[in-house]
């Protein structure tokens, strides 16, 4: 849309939200447009919920999980598993599967998934650190979407393990190829989690 037609505030704020991975400017200018929709005093409790949200959480220093604090309530439970680790590519993943309450080890979550098409390669993922922690690790599970992404992200992460005296896994699908993990009902993750197979 041209710039003199929209009042300079509405285009400021479409030109930041359209720049977030995802959002085109059609969906920026739904966004907007729904925001000034809501009662004013709504739209400042959404706006002020995201403010707080930045300024409070960060990456779990251990594993990278979005947390409030700086070592995240997993990674501090005593009763979790360190020796067991559950790679995903996002936090909303790990979350997913919590919800199936059937995951008793920790997470390492890699922040992305390699895509030479976007650009992404190892070094935009947090891969060193997965390195380090898996010398401690007896076992790692490898949860990356079903996608060409996450399939190819999985077997650069197995060949950079595989020397190493570890059990690595490949969580089973039931979910289509082309699916993601925080988008499965819990039943199909918690199936997925039971029937994965060693690599
Ligand atoms: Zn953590």
């Amino acid at each position: 849309m041209e710039k003199e037609i929209l009042p300079e505030a509405l285009h400021k704020a479409i030109e930041h939200i359209s720049k977030l991975p995802g959002y085109g400017e059609k969906s920026a200018q739904k966004f907007v447009e729904n925001l000034l929709k809501l009662p004013k005093g709504e739209s400042i409790d959404t706006i002020r919920a995201l403010l707080d949200m930045l300024n409070k959480i960060n990456p779990c220093k251990e594993c990278g999980l979005l947390t409030e604090h700086e070592i995240c309530n997993i990674c501090s439970d005593e009763n979790r598993d360190k020796s067991i680790i559950c790679v995903v590519e996002e936090s909303f993943d790990a979350f997913a599967i919590e919800k199936t309450g059937k995951f008793k080890g920790v997470y390492h979550v890699l922040h992305g998934r390699l895509s030479p098409l976007e650009g992404i390669t190892e070094k935009d993922l947090n891969i060193p650190s997965l390195v380090k922690r898996a010398e401690k690790a007896t076992e790692i599970i490898i949860a990356t979407n079903p996608t060409i992404e996450g399939e190819a992200t999985s077997t650069y992460i197995y060949n950079l393990l595989k020397n190493k005296d570890i059990e690595i896994s490949r969580i089973a699908y039931g979910l289509p190829f082309g699916a993601s993990l925080e988008n499965a009902d819990t039943f199909t993750l918690s199936k997925a989690l039971e029937g994965k197979r060693r690599i």
